[in-house]
């Protein structure tokens, strides 16, 4: 793993480049379900070295997180790692590295609507353990769900339609990457895995 250190706003931070995180994801989890590494690419361009800002709030929680995850071209591993914690399974307090593609896909959403507003997050990792207790009490909980694997979250954004945000997620044009809108609960599932849509109704 390559890495290196940068000073940023006087702080030192250990950076991994775009490229090689992706790699370092694919490689830990690869699997049928997986897009393709490049789709990375897809998200913006790719030269863009402008600093990429994500605001979370946990409904349940009431925590709030605010991560400049991106920035001169590089995910900033301490940032992924303070999301990572933040958007961890709170039945069984683990954690695992999110793909950080995930945030690419949020923030891209977020620049088309000319949003700057905090993500309200119903959902991000689940342990196996939560998930299968969760498929139990609600329908549509798939039991392969990619929130095991730290590659899909259910988020709303204050202000915007769940199909606001469904059709802007999927005017990005991605190629790759599920969208499942839930308008009776009012969230919308975004994950990096193989491209499909749905309507979960509730
Ligand atoms: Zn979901």
């Amino acid at each position: 793993m390559r890495r290196s250190s940068i000073a940023l706003l006087g702080t030192l931070f250990i950076v991994t480049s775009v490229a090689d995180a992706s790699a370092q994801f694919e490689a830990r989890s690869r699997s049928a379900n997986m897009a393709p590494p490049d789709v990375v690419w897809r998200l913006g361009d790719p030269h863009d070295r402008a600093p990429r800002i994500l605001s979370f709030a946990n409904l349940r929680t009431k925590e709030v997180i605010t991560a400049v995850y991106r920035s001169d071209g590089v995910y900033l591993r301490s940032q992924l790692d303070r999301l990572d914690s933040f958007l961890r399974d709170h039945h069984s307090g683990t954690q695992v590295a999110l793909d950080p593609r995930l945030y690419d896909i949020l923030w891209s959403i977020q620049k088309r609507l000319g949003s700057k507003g905090a993500w309200h997050v119903a959902s991000a990792y689940r342990s196996p353990k939560t998930n299968a207790w969760l498929s139990t009490v609600h329908n549509g909980v798939a039991r392969d769900s990619l929130h095991m694997r730290g590659q899909a979250i259910d988020v709303m954004l204050p202000g915007y339609s769940v199909e606001q945000i469904r059709s802007t997620a999927a005017a990005l044009g991605l190629g790759m990457g599920g969208i499942g809108a839930y308008p009776n609960s009012g969230f919308i599932h975004i994950d990096t895995g193989a491209l499909r849509q749905w309507n979960g109704g509730s």
